[in-house]
């Protein structure tokens, strides 16, 4: 696992140091789910933003670490931990797409993690995400210099007010860019049950300025009493509530 600052090739001076010779992938030896055929799988478990953008495509369109098998020709994705750094913005996603059902181990190893990487880089951010559209929305968030715990409270207050487009025990919500311009910003909505995409909803840009506002300069760090993290769920405030 390259659950560590040497991986991230953060260096000691919190600077990005020379990646030669460091894996990005690793070979697997699995069967194929379907038909059982035993197969070598190479797959990719750090991606640097910044020299493989073809990857970050891979990621949004799904096609990251799917691999068809030679005797059915079955596709499928190998569902493996994933570091996707971009040290230009300075922040690291680690996906963890079993996360969900392991959250204390996944959190300890996280916030080790993170330990070592303020020592190496105090102004880098790591993020932790469970499925493969938490690890884009957290992209898009870090990537327009957003607050992702601003956007889990935006998304919690869309759940509280619009919970017949939005009811929170059957959708979730990712931030999916501005809409039409800079004036909104757009979330999807997935149903929980399916994995389907069911809509979308536009969320006023000044709305989320006067949030932003509410929150600025409060020494109880509210919005990280609310969201302590590492992984960030709007949904389980409500539901938790
Ligand atoms: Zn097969």
């Amino acid at each position: 696992m390259p659950a560590t600052t040497e991986a991230m090739g953060l260096g000691a001076r919190g600077r990005m140091a020379d990646h030669e010779g460091m894996s990005r992938t690793r070979l697997h030896d699995i069967r194929c789910p379907k038909c059982g055929e035993p197969m070598r799988v190479e797959v990719r478990e750090v991606i640097h933003a910044a020299d493989e953008p073809e990857l970050r495509d891979a990621i949004f369109a799904d096609r990251l670490n799917v691999v068809e098998c030679d005797a059915c020709h079955w596709r499928f994705r190998i569902d493996t931990p994933v570091f996707y750094l971009d040290p230009g913005r300075r922040f690291a996603v680690w996906w963890v797409p079993d996360g969900a059902n392991r959250k204390e181990e996944v959190a300890e190893q996280f916030r080790a993690m993170e330990s070592s990487c303020a020592a190496a880089a105090p102004d880098f951010r790591m993020h932790l995400a469970y499925e493969r559209r938490e690890l884009v929305e957290r992209i898009l968030v870090c990537e327009a210099g957003l607050d992702p715990r601003l956007i889990e409270y935006v998304k919690y207050m869309i759940h509280s007010r619009n919970p017949s487009r939005a009811d929170p025990a059957a959708c979730r919500l990712y931030y999916a860019g501005e809409a039409g311009g800079p004036g909104h910003l757009r979330f999807v909505v997935v149903d929980t049950a399916t994995g389907r995409l069911t809509g979308a909803l536009d969320y006023p840009r000044e709305g989320f300025e006067a949030a932003a506002g509410l929150f600025q300069g409060r020494p109880s760090a509210p919005l990280t009493e609310l969201f302590p993290g590492p992984h960030l769920d709007a949904r389980q405030l409500l539901q938790d509530a």
